[in-house]
């Protein structure tokens, strides 16, 4: 069976959305054509114009719920999952992983005042970044928010605050396990070189360093691997890993009751990915974490999970409109959308493959047209999609491209002054606005013309 003819036949896993191509609720209408969230796609760019971001509500707490569920399960009563919002932050997204009970990190001051606006309780939100600057570090000591200590330099402002503010502070470090993980460099962060988070070899001398501040409560340690990841077993040597640094902190005194073994669950963009279940892969670490506590002796930490693709990309998908065709004889046809690179930066950021169908024609019947799709930028690289299968079409169909509810939105950027597109929330045939489409005009906003450039022309 062709790879594109299949995917929509899928058998669609509620319970892991993670597991799927296409977001739970994806539905063929009367009319032959796509439907998701019980919302007709082609009804929805009439009224809102393309491209589109769309955001699928059940398929979102689904994913928020398997973790949850999977936590309770495999240890119980004394966890927190929390949503990387740097996957897609928004307000709306702020709030939604907060209805479902789940905490939220963050990396920036944006970030962090997106997620307060959404409503997440401040003491459920952590802090990270390699180089948080001085007024970020305080905004998060202000509001109380947990701040994951990278590096000496935040070490450092943290001592200075907590004796300005002569309190008390709970902190968690980041170091790297060491571990060697299977995905693109640009999102492998726990090996040895990495430029986030302690070294191992070096944690001793921090242990010390915190033992000699007056305020700072070591409490909790972090440790992420990367992104994208199908392999269970690098998990399974993180629960060892963090039991050891769990003892060594002890002999200075420190009384680690946090674990934070960071996110990475992959998904399913294409025929070719599968991922573990969510439920597999919290079994693995919330086992690993188990078992190690047990051989070493020590009392069960709270467990914390940092997941962002796995709770958000299923869920979204992006319209486009066809536009111009481009046959080149012998060698490809290009068809162009009305998006790209600046809405969806991962092709040409990390070659990543997604998988997509024809609103018109979602189970692609009598395909045998292989496109190249192309964005409308400036770029040769700006390209979506290399060859895929696709039934015949035309200028003014509609494309849905699956699986961009995570890094899209949130890498996206106004190059060449393309405005970003709106984002919908669909829910049992409604449509909401979640992001309002942005306007060329608003994208001279920052623009500033000094007075002595007015007065010459
Ligand atoms: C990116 C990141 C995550 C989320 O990773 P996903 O692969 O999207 O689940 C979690 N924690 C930290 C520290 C990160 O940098």
């Amino acid at each position: 069976m062709k790879e594109q003819e299949s995917f929509l036949k899928e058998k669609i896993d509620f319970k892991s959305p993670n597991r799927n191509i296409v977001p739970i609720t994806t539905s063929i209408g009367r009319d032959g054509k796509l439907f998701v969230g019980g919302c007709s796609i082609e009804e929805l760019v009439k009224k809102y114009d393309s491209p589109l971001y769309i955001l699928d509500e059940k398929t979102l707490r689904s994913s928020c719920r398997a973790y949850k569920l999977a936590l309770e399960k495999y240890y119980p009563g004394k966890s927190l999952p929390i949503y990387a919002s740097k996957a897609n932050s928004s307000i709306f997204m702020s709030n939604l992983v907060s209805s479902e009970g789940l905490g939220l990190d963050a990396v920036s001051e944006g970030e962090l005042l997106t997620a307060l606006k959404g409503g997440v309780q401040n003491e459920k939100i952590v802090f990270h970044g390699n180089n948080k600057s001085d007024k970020e570090i305080e905004f998060a000591v202000r509001n109380n928010i947990n701040v994951i200590v990278d590096n000496d330099y935040d070490l450092e402002r943290l001592d200075e605050l907590s004796n300005r503010f002569s309190r008390d502070l709970e902190i968690m470090i980041r170091f790297t396990p060491g571990i060697e993980c299977h995905t693109h460099e640009y999102i492998r962060t726990g090996s040895f070189d990495s430029k986030f988070g302690f070294g191992i070899e070096y944690l001793n001398t921090l242990f010390a360093k915190i033992s000699n501040t007056k305020h700072l409560k070591l409490k909790g340690i972090h440790a992420h691997i990367g992104s994208q990841i199908f392999e269970l077993e690098p998990h399974k040597d993180l629960g060892e890993i963090m039991a050891n640094v769990i003892l060594e902190a002890k002999k200075f005194g420190h009384e680690i009751k946090k674990l934070n073994v960071g996110g990475g669950l992959g998904i399913k963009y294409t025929e070719n990915d599968d991922p573990p279940s969510i439920d597999e892969w919290v079994k693995t670490i919330a086992t690993s974490v188990v078992k190690a506590c047990r051989k070493h002796n020590l009392d069960l930490p709270k467990l914390m999970c940092e997941p962002g693709r796995s709770i958000v990309s299923t869920a979204g998908i992006t319209i486009y409109k066809i536009g111009a065709f481009k046959e080149i004889p012998g060698i490809r046809t290009y068809l162009s959308v009305d998006g790209g690179m600046s809405d969806n930066p991962r092709p040409i950021t990390y070659q990543s493959n997604y998988s997509a169908c024809l609103v018109s024609n979602p189970f692609n019947t009598n395909s045998k047209n292989k496109y190249t799709i192309a964005g409308k930028h400036c770029e040769s690289g700006d390209v979506l999609f290399k060859e895929i299968e696709l039934a015949d079409c035309k200028t003014g169909d509609l494309i849905c491209v699956f699986g961009t509810g995570a890094y899209n939105y949130s890498m996206s950027s106004n190059y060449n002054r393309i405005p970003r597109p709106a984002a919908l929330l669909v829910s049992d045939g409604e449509a909401e606005i979640i992001q309002k489409r942005e306007s060329p005009l608003d994208l001279l906003k920052y623009d500033v013309l000094p007075d002595r450039f007015i007065k010459q022309n």
